[in-house]
């Protein structure tokens, strides 16, 4: 299998550093292929403007979608762009290995995606019409991949719980899990989470390892979260609400789930 790891920790001693370099050991010595796109290292440009199209007439006015899917279609982008797409393009499973920062991931994969889920690569896919919204929410072009989060957070879990001051984790994450992942067509699995991370000393860090190498042993066989299907006849289209007969009493991030 092919495992792209997309790494965003400015320190390659931390707590997030040492988990990125065990998970390419275990993947490895497992047999599988493992690229790691480390974002601080590479010193990924995090904000999308005008620069990510090439060939765009300097003087008209620069539409963030517009320009993405001509610079796609014509093979014109960025060249960082560009070699990242491939790099989704080879693997067969993606993590995504960072620290909850301000409940949401830090801003420089938060621009890996901006940048690289292009017009045409990773939205603006498939037929639009009555009868279909598109190949997305498990269809597009990423459809058939596996995407994972490994995310360390300061909170303790219970601050994280369903009736936690933080919010639960599962609904924080779900604009990752369901709109950044599962909408270009990943199978999203369930995360793994590393709460209060101030209390991480070596037997906590040893047993961490034991957890998360489980995981990655585990990658192709886990099930992913069951996320409801765009065009699978949940949903009325084109208004893209739950029809009335599926779970009428749902509503909320969870009514997504099947
Ligand atoms: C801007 C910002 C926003 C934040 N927002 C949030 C938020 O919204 N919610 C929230 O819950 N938290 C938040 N935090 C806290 C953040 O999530 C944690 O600081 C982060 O997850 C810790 O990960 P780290 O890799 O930086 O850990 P580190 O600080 O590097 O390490 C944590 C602990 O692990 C130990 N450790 C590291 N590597 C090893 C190893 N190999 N073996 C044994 N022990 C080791 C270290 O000694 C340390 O005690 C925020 C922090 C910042 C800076």
């Amino acid at each position: 299998m092919n495992v792209l790891i997309v790494y965003a920790h400015p320190e390659p001693r931390s707590l997030n550093g040492s988990l990125k370099d065990f998970a390419v050991r275990r993947l490895q010595a497992a047999g599988h292929e493992v690229q790691v796109s480390d974002l601080y290292a590479m010193n990924w440009k995090a904000t999308l403007d005008a620069s990510d199209s090439l060939d765009r007439d300097p003087e008209a006015r620069f539409d963030p979608s517009q320009d993405s899917k001509r610079a796609y279609a014509a093979g014109r982008q960025s060249s960082d762009i560009a070699a990242e797409q491939e790099k989704l393009r080879w693997a067969d499973t993606v993590i995504l290995q960072f620290p909850l920062w301000w409940f949401t991931m830090p801003a420089i994969l938060k621009g890996w995606f901006e940048r690289v889920y292009a017009y045409g690569f990773a939205y603006g896919v498939g037929e639009h019409s009555d009868a279909r919204w598109g190949d997305r929410y498990g269809e597009g072009n990423l459809a058939g991949k596996r995407a994972m989060l490994v995310v360390t957070t300061g909170g303790w879990e219970s601050h994280y719980s369903t009736r936690g001051i933080n919010g639960p984790i599962e609904d924080l994450l779900f604009p990752i899990h369901h709109g950044v992942l599962h909408y270009p067509g990943f199978d999203v699995l369930p995360p793994y989470l590393v709460y209060r991370t101030s209390r991480v000393d070596a037997q906590r860090y040893a047993q961490i390892e034991l957890e998360l190498g489980a995981r990655l042993d585990n990658l192709q066989t886990t099930a992913p979260i069951p996320f409801r299907r765009q065009n699978g006849g949940d949903y009325d289209i084109p208004a893209l609400t739950l029809r009335e007969q599926i779970e009428p009493q749902a509503s909320g991030f969870a009514a997504h789930l099947e």
